[in-house]
């Protein structure tokens, strides 16, 4: 049984409590996401609020940045705010695999010992974070949607909890580092400051051969793919707009001012659009430039996922409508009589600056 126990504690890595001086656990350390050397707006959004934090704590803030060419990431995390980039670059990393990425964290971490580290809430940062945490004698916040420390340098780490009902804020007393992930357009990044100092410390790859297990043979992009969380402007469509027919209007709007169709719950769950196009609390965290909300109520389980957004726009035939509440303007009407006329005043003032540029 004794035998068992400490078989067990070895194979996930488990270190006893006493073994560890937890003090020397110092910064916080964002691991910055990218694919084909461009990296992902949560990994600057999250160097953003994390910025906030490293103040209050007094401690650095610090990017880990794994790929191949990709020192101008690291560039770029300095830029959003960190004060030192780690920089692992070799070839065997260019496209991100579970095994050697989380064995090169988990080297990281036992190097510089951050008292904090968090991952963007996308697919690969899950995965990322979830395979570093069954290695580390410490827990993971799942996709959490706000963030803060305290005079312990404990992090509160909250998240949508029972049926997205109620806030939960989760503590990791006992052992170092915290770890959460977090969802994309929660936060604001930093305006990019080409003249922050920081340092670029250069971290060997050290991987065992069993390290790098699979190999990637193809990327097949998906033609429909939604991404929502990067998009500048979105025209979402709820209830009101009456069935899948008034998705095609919304997407003809969309891509006229350059932007992506969304939609709420209700739409998404009556089947008039593909569940990837959801905002909200149990959708994506949207934060663009601006957001026309057509036909939507603003119940707060959508209003959630795009309060953040710079300018909202709400079209609504009910005045009382709540997502008045929140917009910058607001328009009472049918949406099909406004969105017409919203989209030839567009077209108008268009071919305008085409005939009459500045
Ligand atoms: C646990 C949980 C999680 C949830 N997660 C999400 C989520 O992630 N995202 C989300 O969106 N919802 C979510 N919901 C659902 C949410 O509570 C609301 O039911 C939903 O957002 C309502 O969608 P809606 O605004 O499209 O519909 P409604 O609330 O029915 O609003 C339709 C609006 O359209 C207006 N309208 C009708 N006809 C017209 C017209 N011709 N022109 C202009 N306006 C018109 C009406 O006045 C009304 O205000 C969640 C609910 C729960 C319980």
């Amino acid at each position: 049984m004794a035998e068992t126990k400490k078989r067990k504690k070895k194979m996930i890595g488990l270190q006893p409590e006493g073994d560890i001086d937890w003090s020397k656990y110092r910064g916080i350390m964002v691991v910055v996401e990218q694919r084909d050397g461009t990296a992902k707006s949560v990994s600057w959004q999250l160097l953003g609020e994390s910025k906030r934090m490293a103040e209050k704590l007094d401690a650095p803030l610090m990017a880990l940045v794994i790929g191949h060419n990709v020192r101008h990431i690291a560039e770029e995390a300095i830029g959003y705010g960190a004060d030192i980039a780690y920089l692992c670059d070799s070839p065997e990393l260019k496209n991100y695999r579970t095994r050697p990425y989380s064995r090169i964290c988990l080297n990281v971490i036992r190097e510089y010992k951050p008292e904090i580290v968090l991952y963007g809430a996308t697919y690969t940062g899950r995965d990322l974070a979830g395979a570093i945490a069954t290695h580390l004698p410490t827990g993971l916040t799942a996709d959490s949607t706000m963030l803060d420390v305290d005079e312990e340098r404990l992090l509160h780490a909250s998240r949508p909890a029972f049926s997205e009902k109620m806030m939960a804020t989760i503590l990791c007393k006992q052992f170092k580092p915290q770890m959460a992930t977090v969802r994309s357009g929660t936060f604001e990044a930093l305006p990019f400051d080409k003249d922050h100092k920081g340092e670029i410390i250069p971290v060997q790859p050290v991987l065992k051969p069993e390290s790098i297990d699979t190999e990637v043979l193809e990327f097949i992009e998906a033609t429909d793919r939604v991404d929502l969380e990067d998009a500048q402007v979105i025209v979402a469509g709820g209830r009101g707009i009456g069935g899948p027919q008034g998705f095609d209007v919304l997407s003809d709007m969309a891509k006229e001012l350059g932007g992506t169709v969304a939609a709420t719950r209700a739409a998404t769950d009556a089947g008039w659009i593909d569940h990837a196009y959801q905002v909200g609390q149990t959708g994506s965290t949207v934060r663009p430039k601006l957001y026309i909300a057509v036909g939507i109520s603003g119940a707060v389980q959508h209003v959630v996922g795009m309060q953040n957004s710079d300018y909202i726009i709400a079209i609504n035939k009910d005045p009382e409508a709540p997502i008045f509440k929140i917009a910058n303007y607001g328009i009472v009407g049918d949406w099909m009589d406004v969105i017409p006329a919203l989209k030839a005043a567009w077209m108008e003032r268009k071919q305008k600056q085409v005939a009459n540029p500045v």
